[in-house]
C-alpha cells in the first residue's frame, strides 16, 4: 500500500528551485534514502514531508489524505536530526518519555513504554543516566527511541549519523536498519553517503539539482544507472566517452571497437554518450600475448596499485584512456606497476549511459 505520495512538489527560495516538481511514492514499511550531493534539495524535500517547510506548489499526501497544509506537530511523524536535539538536563528515560508527556499519556503507561523502548535500544541499565554522559552511539539510540515513542507512522531521519566517526557510523547503520525492519516503520533518511544508502535502503532516491535523477533498489541503481551523474555518484566506475562504431559497437577513446550490453542507447549524433564499466567487472590477465586483439579486451600498462589487503585496485593506462580494475591481491599473480596486462571488458558489463548535462551557469 502506498503510504506517502508527493505530487509535483516544488519549493522555491526566491528565484532558486531547491526542489523542482518532484513526484514520488514511498511504500509502506520500507526504508527510503534521499541521496545526493550537497545542495541538491534532500533536506528541503524531507522538511516539506515533515511539515517544517511549505511547498511553493504541489501536494503531500499521506495514507490517502492531503496533508500539505497540516502543521508539523499535527502530522505526528517521528524525527531525528543531525544535531539529535536531546534535552541535556534530562536523563535517558526523561528524554524518551518527553513526547509521551506532551501527549498527556498516563504515568504508568509512560513508564511501560519507556521500559519497552529502553529494551529495544539495549540501554535498560542507563535509564537514569543524564544524556550528557552517554557515548555518541548511545545518544543516537536515545534520539531514535524518543522519535518512535509515540509509535509514529513515519520516521524521518536527516543525516542522523553524520556526527559519528566512521566505525561507529557503520555499526549504527546496521543497528538502525535492523530496528527499522523489526518495527516495520516506514522511514525516510537523508544522506549524502552512497555507501550508507546502499547499506540501509530498500529504495534510493538519487537527487540532482532539485530533481529526482533515479529511483530504485540500491543494486539496480548501481548496475543500471540512467546517467553519468548517477553512475558517478553511486560507487566507483570507469566512465569513458565513446562514439558510434560499426554494427552496433562503440568506439573507445583509443579507437578500438567493443560490444556493449545496450547498444540501442547509442544516439544518432555521437559525442554525448558514455560507457560505464565497474572496476570489479574489468578482468585482468598479466601479459598481453594471448587474447590480444580479441573482442572486448584492451591492452594497457599498470600505472599504480592500491593494495589494502582485502581488495586491490589497479590503475591501467590504455591507449587514450585510463581504466581502474578491482580484484583481490590473490586473484592476478604477477600484477605490478609497469607490467603489461590484457583487460577484458565483458559486453554484458559495458553499459551505455547518457552523458552528464553541462552545469548551468550560476
Ligand atoms: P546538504 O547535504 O548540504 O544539507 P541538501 O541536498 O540537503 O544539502 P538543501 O538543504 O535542501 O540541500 O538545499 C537545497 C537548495 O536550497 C540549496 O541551494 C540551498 O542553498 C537552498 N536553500 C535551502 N534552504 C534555504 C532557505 N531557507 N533559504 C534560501 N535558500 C535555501
Amino acid at each position: 500500500m502506498t503510504h506517502l505520495t508527493l505530487q509535483s512538489v516544488t519549493k522555491r527560495f526566491g528565484a532558486a528551485h531547491a526542489v523542482d516538481n518532484v513526484d514520488l511514492t514511498i511504500p509502506e514499511g520500507k526504508l527510503v534514502c534521499f541521496l545526493g550531493p550537497s545542495g541538491c534539495g534532500k533536506t528541503t524535500l524531507l522538511r516539506m514531508i515533515a511539515g517544517l517547510e511549505m511547498p511553493t506548489s504541489g501536494a503531500v499526501m499521506f495514507a490517502g489524505r492531503d496533508i500539505t497544509h497540516v502543521s508539523a506537530n499535527q502530522r505526528d511523524f517521528g524525527m531525528v536530526f543531525q544535531s539529535l536535539a536531546l534535552f541535556p538536563h534530562m536523563t535517558v528515560a526523561e528524554n524518551i518519555a518527553y513526547p509521551l508527556k506532551l501527549r498527556k499519556t498516563g504515568k504508568s503507561e509512560q513508564a511501560k513504554r519507556v521500559a519497552e523502548l529502553l529494551e529495544l535500544i539495549q540501554l535498560p541499565h542507563m535509564a537514569e543516566r543524564p544524556v550528557t554522559r552517554l557515548s555518541g552511539g548511545q545518544r543516537q539510540r536515545v534520539a531514535i527511541a524518543r522519535a518512535i515513542a509515540t509509535s509514529p507512522k513515519l520516521l524521518l531521519l536527516d543525516e542522523p549519523l553524520s556526527a559519528l566517526d566512521a566505525k561507529l557510523r557503520e555499526a549504527m547503520q546496521i543497528e538502525i536498519r535492523l530496528l527499522q525492519q523489526r518495527l516495520g516503520i516506514t522511514t525516510i533518511m537523508v544522506t549524502h553517503d552512497q555507501r550508507e544508502a546502499m547499506t540501509m535502503a530498500d529504495e534510493i532516491v538519487v537527487m540532482e539539482r532539485g530533481r529526482i535523477a533515479q529511483v530504485g533498489k540500491p543494486l539496480d541503481i548501481y548496475r543500471d544507472p540512467v546517467s553519468e551523474f548517477v553512475a558517478d555518484f553511486i560507487g566507483l566506475g570507469n566512465i569513458l566517452p565513446v562514439t558510434n562504431g560499426e554494427s552496433g559497437k562503440v568506439r573507445l577513446p583509443g579507437g578500438q571497437q567493443i560490444t556493449v550490453a545496450n547498444p540501442e542507447r547509442v544516439p544518432e549524433a555521437s559525442g554525448d554518450i558514455r560507457l560505464l564499466i565497474r572496476p570489479e567487472d574489468v578482468h585482468l590477465q598479466v601479459g598481453a600475448g594471448q587474447g590480444a586483439g580479441e573482442s572486448n579486451s584492451v591492452r594497457g600498462t599498470v600505472r599504480f596499485i592500491r593494495d589494502v589487503g582485502a581488495s586491490l585496485e589497479a590503475t591501467i593506462d590504455c591507449a587514450g584512456f585510463t581504466l581502474t580494475a578491482a580484484t583481490t591481491p590473490r586473484e592476478v599473480p604477477g600484477l605490478a606497476p609497469g607490467v603489461v596486462v590484457l583487460a577484458a571488458l565483458p559486453a554484458q558489463a559495458c553499459k551505455l549511459i547518457a552523458a552528464r548535462a553541462p552545469q548551468a551557469a550560476a
